[in-house]
């Protein structure tokens, strides 16, 4: 798979001729190669992007023409489900399981833009106060837009971009993460075979800091969609104010889990809530977004709950993603493995009090000792000055940390700068919603972590981003809104009256 740039409608390799490996996080090894585009690739594609949003058929697509082929899209994801879900597996390192998830959960948001474009009306008419002036606000496509990705959800993360993109009817260039790119190229191709014209859809393989850079300050774009870690999502902000273009950023997250003794109260209870943590921070092995990474527990049951959390936290069986029976895969890179243990060791130097994991596991046949696995770990009595508390680890750790009031854990959950996500557990109602309430992220969970809903808004407050994907905000990100006022009965106004 070496010709993966798609510019203009055709496949093509980088115009230096470049490849990057493409390696399996289980072993370390390349398994396949991808073309390493450049500047001039992805210049190439701007002006392919440019010129089918100023002269092709796309922007002036009938709405209901454009849903019907982003609903052919998510059947064409269904169709090619376990395909999509075990490339996703060997790409990212998560389990098939989870790549057929995002892949369902892909086709949802495709058929959702769908739905949603297609339930509107053609613009909001405006009371100007006369019956002599027709007032109407229309929504336009912004023109062509800068799609940047990562890779702990490289399909789903993509989608939430193209899917509203297109129901808008822009243009685009997807540049998706160097370390994941292959289902991005595998959709672009469904998207091709879903009858896209030429030119719409464009992608270019290669590293952020060139072809990423480009496509955020490249002055032809007129919207950058940035998903990925703060310090690059600032660079892209900066390249992008430049020009003054429209940009959404869906940055990290250090999420707070906060439970309450009263969750803990029945057995029931207790077993939900320590085995929702569990699944809040060792996910995907915690390179999630939107993690549970920093347990806020009631210091009265944080003891029973810590012990049990570290028990079963040791028990996840930790694999190559496409093995049957594993639960966790390896982290995506060295890198992310090594940055891992560098925050388990900062937080140790700092005092806090390893209860799991703690180290790379023993490898094993499902578990190569190339493979950039780390065991689930536990970082029991830790506190809000620790860097592993108040940075994004992006690995398998979860931190503990207690409160004895309600006030006490509110302001655990809101300090951090970031915003993203985070839960409450408590059997008390009126507690529930008082906490959600004054909790400052853009999503709280009550009784519940991770599930989210193409209907609803997705992002964050203070670093963890601009903009929201997902929801009808999600869609208007896309477009510009345009007032037209027509004058039913010209008349001369004579303000000047020579
Ligand atoms: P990253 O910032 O390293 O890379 C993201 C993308 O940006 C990649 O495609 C990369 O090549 C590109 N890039 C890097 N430098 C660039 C530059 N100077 N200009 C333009 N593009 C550049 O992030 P990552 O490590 O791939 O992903 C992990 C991060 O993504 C985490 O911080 C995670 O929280 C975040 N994330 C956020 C959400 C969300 O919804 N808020 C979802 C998924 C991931």
């Amino acid at each position: 798979m070496q010709r993966t740039i798609y510019t203009d409608g055709t496949w093509r390799s980088a115009l230096t001729g470049e490849v990057r490996d493409v390696l399996d996080p289980a072993d370390g090894q390349p398994f396949t190669a991808v073309s390493e585009g450049g500047v001039e690739d992805a210049d190439a594609a701007v002006a392919s992007a440019r010129s089918a949003f100023d002269s092709g058929a796309w922007p002036r697509t009938p709405v209901a023409e454009r849903a019907a082929l982003l609903r052919r899209v998510a059947d064409l994801l269904i169709r090619d489900r376990e395909e999509l879900g075990l490339l996703e597996s060997r790409d990212a390192g998560k389990t098939v399981s989870e790549g057929r998830i995002d892949v369902d959960c892909v086709a949802d948001a495709f058929r959702y833009f769908a739905d949603l474009v297609i339930g509107e009306g053609a613009g909001r008419v405006v009371d100007a106060g006369t019956d002599t002036v027709h007032s109407v606000v229309v929504h336009e496509p912004v023109g062509v837009c800068a799609l940047i990705t990562p890779w702990n959800y490289p399909l789903l993360q993509a989608s939430w971009k193209i899917a509203p993109a297109l129901a808008a009817g822009n243009t685009f260039v997807i540049k998706p993460s160097e370390l994941t790119p292959l289902t991005t190229v595998a959709l672009i191709g469904l998207l091709t075979e879903a009858g896209l014209p030429t030119g719409v859809a464009n992608i270019v393989t290669g590293p952020g800091h060139t072809v990423g850079a480009r496509l955020a300050e490249h002055p032809d774009v007129d919207l950058v969609s940035f998903t990925g870690g703060l310090t690059s999502g600032t660079k892209v902000a900066q390249a992008a104010a430049a020009g003054v273009k429209k940009t959404a950023l869906e940055l990290g997250g250090k999420n707070p889990n906060v439970v309450f003794a009263d969750a803990c109260a029945t057995p029931e209870g207790f077993d939900t809530a320590v085995d929702q943590a569990l699944n809040a921070a060792f996910i995907h092995s915690g390179q999630v977004c939107s993690a549970g990474g920093r347990l806020i527990i009631e210091e009265s049951v944080r003891e029973r709950f810590v012990a049990e959390l570290s028990r079963r936290a040791g028990r996840i069986r930790l694999g190559r993603g496409t093995q049957d029976g594993v639960e966790c895969g390896p982290l995506v890179s060295l890198q992310q493995l090594q940055r891992t243990e560098e925050y388990v060791a900062s937080a140790l130097a700092e005092g806090a009090v390893l209860r799991s994991g703690g180290a790379r596991p023993v490898p094993s046949e499902s578990r190569p000792a190339t493979g950039y696995f780390y065991e689930p770990t536990v970082l029991d009595r830790c506190h809000r000055r620790m860097r592993v508390v108040r940075e994004e680890v992006f690995g398998p750790v979860l931190t503990v940390e207690t409160f004895r009031t309600e006030e006490e854990a509110v302001l655990l959950a809101n300090d951090t700068e970031f915003g993203l996500a985070g839960a409450v557990w408590t059997a008390d109602a009126g507690r529930a919603r008082r906490v959600a309430g004054l909790m400052r992220h853009g999503t709280v969970w009550i009784n519940d972590f991770h599930p989210y809903l193409p209907q609803a808004e997705w992002g964050g407050f203070g670093k963890s981003g601009i903009g929201r994907e997902l929801g009808p905000a999600g869609l208007a990100e896309y477009r510009e809104s345009k007032h037209i006022y027509q004058n039913l009965a010209p008349a001369p106004v004579r303000w000047f009256s020579g």
